[in-house]
This record gives C-alpha cells, sequence and structure tokens, in this order.
C-alpha cells in the first residue's frame, strides 16, 4: 500500500476494517469486524423510508511523536444518544460507542496520515434502523457502525475565507424539529440552498432562523460565530446542531481572555462583526470574508475582505495545536491510543 498523503481529499477511500454492532431483540449484541465495505439490509428498513438514521463526524490525529490522538470523543458519543432518543433509535450506550471507534481506527492504524500535512483519519460513526416496516413507527433493530478513512484538510487552499450567501428561500430545520440532533433527514433539506449557493459560486448557505428570518441560526454543515469587542458570538437556537468544535473554540476564547456570548445573533449585527466564521470537526474554522443577502441586495464585508482575522487564526491554531498534539491539552480533550 503506498498513500499518496500529500493530496488526500475529503472523499471516501477505502480503509482495510469496518466495526458493525446490530441491536437485535431489545438488545445490542458484540461488536463484528468486517472489511466488506457493503450492507445488506430489508428493502422495507425505516431508515430508507422514514429518515430513522443518525450518524457522527470525528476524527483521529498523529502527533509528532507517532502516536494517534482521539479529540472529545465522548461528546460525540452523547450527541449521538441524543440523536437517538429525538428520532426514536436505539441508543448506543457510551462504552460501546467508545470501543467501536478505538476498534476502527486501531485496525486501520496505517491510514492515519502522518503528523504535519494538516490530514487526519475521519471517523465516521452510523446508526440505522433496519428493520422493514411500512407503517410509520421505530424499528425494532438496528444497525450501529463506524468506518473511517484518511482526509486532507478540507479545503485544498488551506485556512482562507470564504463567501457565502444567506437563503431564505428555504429552511434546513424548523424551531421544534429536528435541527438540533445529527439527522440524514436535516442534510437532505439543506441540499437545494447549498447546491444554490455553490451555483452563485458561494461556499455554502447561512441559514436564518425558520420562524421569523430575523436571527442567525447555522451554515450548511456548520456553526456560525462572529467577533466583536474581544467577544466571541455564538448564535443559541433550538434548531442548531451542537457542534463540538464551536463548544471548544469558546472555552478557548475564555482561557485567552476574551468574553463569549451564546445569544440569539440578529441579522443587522453583521454589521457590527470584526470577524466572522463557520466551524466544524471537517473544517476546523472556515473563516468568512462575505455575506452576500440576495433578499437585500448586499454584501456584509469582514476584515481586510482578504486573510482571516487575527482572532480567529489564534483560535484556529490553538485548537488544531491541541489536536495533533503540539500545544498542551490543558482542557483533558485528547485521548491518546494504545
Ligand atoms: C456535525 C455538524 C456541525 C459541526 O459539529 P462538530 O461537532 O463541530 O463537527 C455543525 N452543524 C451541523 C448541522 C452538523 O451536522
Amino acid at each position: 500500500m503506498k498513500m499518496d498523503w500529500k493530496n488526500l481529499g475529503f472523499g471516501i477511500t477505502k480503509t482495510d476494517y469496518n466495526v458493525r454492532c446490530w441491536y437485535r431483540d431489545g438488545k445490542w449484541g458484540e461488536l463484528e469486524v468486517s472489511s466488506s465495505q457493503e450492507i445488506s439490509i430489508h428493502m422495507g428498513a425505516t431508515c430508507l423510508h422514514y429518515g430513522q438514521e443518525s450518524f457522527e463526524g470525528l476524527k483521529a490525529y498523529r502527533g509528532k511523536d507517532n502516536r494517534i490522538r482521539l479529540f472529545r470523543y465522548d461528546e460525540n458519543a452523547k450527541r449521538m444518544a441524543r440523536s437517538a432518543k429525538g428520532i426514536m433509535l436505539a441508543e448506543v450506550p457510551k462504552p460501546l460507542f467508545q470501543e467501536a471507534i478505538r476498534k476502527a481506527v486501531k485496525l486501520n492504524e496505517k491510514y492515519v496520515p502522518p503528523h504535519g500535512l494538516g490530514a487526519s483519519l475521519y471517523i465516521r460513526p452510523l446508526l440505522i434502523g433496519t428493520g422493514p416496516e411500512v407503517g410509520v413507527k421505530p424499528s425494532k433493530e438496528y444497525l450501529f457502525m463506524v468506518f473511517v478513512m484518511p482526509v486532507g484538510p478540507y479545503f485544498k487552499e488551506g485556512f482562507k475565507p470564504v463567501d457565502i450567501m444567506i437563503t431564505r428561500d428555504h429552511d434546513r430545520a424548523a424551531p421544534l424539529g429536528t435541527g438540533h440532533l445529527k439527522v440524514g433527514g436535516n442534510y437532505a433539506a439543506s441540499l437545494t440552498s447549498v447546491a444554490k449557493a455553490h451555483k452563485n459560486g458561494y461556499a455554502t448557505a447561512l441559514y436564518l432562523d425558520a420562524k421569523e428570518k430575523r436571527y442567525i441560526d447555522e451554515c450548511g454543515p456548520a456553526n456560525f460565530f462572529g467577533i466583536k469587542n474581544n467577544t466571541y458570538i455564538t448564535p443559541d437556537s433550538q434548531s442548531i446542531l451542537p457542534s463540538i468544535t464551536n463548544m471548544s473554540l469558546q472555552e478557548i476564547a475564555i482561557s485567552m481572555g476574551m468574553k463569549v456570548e451564546k445569544r440569539a445573533v440578529p441579522l443587522a449585527e453583521l454589521n457590527e462583526f470584526e470577524e466572522t466564521g463557520a466551524c466544524g470537526t471537517a473544517a476546523v474554522i472556515t473563516p468568512i470574508k462575505k455575506i452576500y443577502d440576495p433578499d437585500e441586495n448586499r454584501t456584509y464585508t469582514f476584515g481586510d475582505g482578504k486573510d482571516p482575522g487575527p482572532v480567529t487564526t489564534k483560535l484556529y491554531e490553538e485548537l488544531v495545536g491541541i489536536q495533533y498534539g503540539d500545544r498542551e491539552d490543558k482542557y483533558g480533550w485528547i485521548t491518546v491510543m494504545e
């Protein structure tokens, strides 16, 4: 096996093994290891018809010491349990979730990219209802899987600001819907507006609150934050997905001596931000230099409209430094693999 580590994109690459666990007769079975990328399920499975599925996304990072690090994977376990409750999937117990992650990474150790390239091993846990039902009801059987693949930096150009576009003609989630859960249905609902943003030359869509269209919700697959007056400001909304990256950046901001505000962020406040960004596991932070509002036909510009701002850069460097083991993890976020 010869991997071209420097030219990894963000796509599916085959690795050697994945792990699976079935939930049947009201209980979870043993973790199984498979070398097949395929699954065989009934065509009536509830995941296929009624969207009974939840997923997670996290990464394993190789340090200078060659050891492999996992970042806050207990938080992914908790979040998948919340998603499971929210759409009535069988809940994966935290010890099972964490064992599955460690096993999938360990079995594919040689695919964890070397330190220093901004590459990592992307880990995708997936939980689906596999029992056949034709009436709308939760499945009695579930399959939990973890598969992994090496990925490069999310954006080939690296840590460079992007332009994004506000969307008002579609919502990804309803105020009391499933926006706070990591479930596929939200992504299906976001495809048209993200495609429209791409078609118009923007990196992604920015959603407003579904009810009043007055407040900022989140970007397609990433949370939003703005910086002003030494304060990190991020929307508090029932329909956004609580990002682990965002939670971590808030703690880092506090320890850098900044204030943190998690509250409703009115659209008009875009005029006041010195810097803005989108955050999530895939890209960590995507700095935003311009936000276009097609309905008001105006563009908000941040910083010099060219380079990432100083605060965004500091936050990014600290978090990435902790993930790769280059900076001290004073928060206890890292699990070094045995
Ligand atoms: C996964 C996800 C994020 C980012 O969450 P992280 O835990 O930081 O990776 C943000 N928004 C949505 C809608 C997501 O699904």
